[in-house]
């Protein structure tokens, strides 16, 4: 089966980590300001349980709303989470001006009695999220938020198997997702299968395939342990083997725009780079995929605007 391509302009968005210390502030202000050049549709904000971390995705959300023009999607886990805290936490974006939430249920803790809790799935905080919203309609003009979830094109480590994401998917968009984003991945068919199948079984969102300029081993490294996606051992072996920074950043960059490129032609609505914070990367990529400047999103936004 192949994927119509589509025809609206694709969408671009970019994300964020919250920093953590006043140096690493700074980088992500300068980051800020470049990415802010591109005009994407959104930038997506990290989110972890902890008081500190959440109070730095917070404040960053905060910065963006205030400070600069872009769009902020507030990521959201409610793994180990009270619904009062949630329900606090969605009222909260709300006020500040989210439109857009990435409902996720999180990495478990490592002691399991620790998470179980009333949300141990990803599903139920998008019911959360629509139960709010449903009641601060007032303050939303009557809309809603743009919900959307986490897709993955390599089976996610806890799953039994990739049939079963595909089921889990359909789960969320039947709870109220609008899009999804996918996990990184390495192989260009990997997001094919992911779409095809997921279209088989009856998911009807856009899946919008998220994809990381890498430019070091360790990096790849880090992003498989967070992940559990294997690194590609080409990709691992090049940036290894590679004589110079500039040529690791070259080489991440053009296995970046391949991937983003390849799911175009399937038809993809959009990319999402995952910038770890550095936008050197991100922006070669963009300048090399030339994308139009006028975004499909900004007036038909499905990611923080969902259609009433
Ligand atoms: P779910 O969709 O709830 O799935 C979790 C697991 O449970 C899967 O194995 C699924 O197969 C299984 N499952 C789901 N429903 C059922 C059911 N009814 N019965 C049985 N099994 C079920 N993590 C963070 O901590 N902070 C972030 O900001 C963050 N951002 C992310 C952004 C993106 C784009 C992606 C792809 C991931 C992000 N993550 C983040 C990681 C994410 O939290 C983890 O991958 C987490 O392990 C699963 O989250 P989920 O929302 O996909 O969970």
């Amino acid at each position: 089966m192949s994927i119509a391509p589509t025809t609206a302009p694709p969408s671009l968005s970019y994300e964020l980590y919250p920093p953590v210390n006043r140096d690493a502030s700074e980088g992500v202000f300068n980051t800020i300001a470049a990415l802010e050049t591109t005009d994407p549709d959104y930038v997506s904000v990290t989110y972890s349980g902890s008081p500190a971390r959440r109070n730095a995705s917070l404040e960053l959300i905060e910065h963006l709303i205030q400070n600069t023009r872009l769009r902020p999607l507030a990521h959201l886990t409610c793994v180990g989470e009270s619904r009062e805290s949630l329900q606090n936490l969605i009222r909260h974006f709300i006020s500040l001006g989210v439109r857009g939430v990435l409902a996720l249920r999180g990495d478990l803790p490592t002691d399991p009695q620790e998470w179980r809790g009333e949300f141990p799935f990803a599903r139920y905080l998008i019911e959360l999220i629509r139960e709010v919203e449903a009641d601060h309609s007032a303050a939303l003009a009557g809309g809603r938020l743009g919900v959307g979830v986490a897709a993955y094109p390599i089976q996610h480590p806890e799953s039994p198997s990739f049939e079963h994401d595909v089921e889990v998917l359909l789960a969320k968009e039947r709870s109220g997702a609008n899009y999804a984003i996918t996990q990184v991945y390495f192989q260009p068919e990997e997001y094919t299968n992911l779409v095809e199948s997921s279209r088989r079984a009856g998911v009807t969102i856009p899946v919008i395939p998220g994809v990381i300029p890498l430019n070091s081993l360790p990096r790849l490294n880090r992003l498989a342990k967070m992940t559990g996606v294997a690194p590609d051992p080409i990709l691992a072996h090049a940036l290894e083997t590679a004589s110079s920074e500039g040529e690791r950043h070259r080489i991440g960059v053009d296995a970046a725009v391949n991937l983003a490129r390849r799911a175009f032609d399937d038809g993809a609505p959009g990319v999402h780079l995952y910038t770890f914070n550095d936008h050197r990367g991100s922006l070669d990529v963009i300048e090399q995929l030339e994308l139009p400047r006028t975004r499909a999103t900004l007036t038909n936004s499905w990611a923080t605007r969902a259609a009433v």
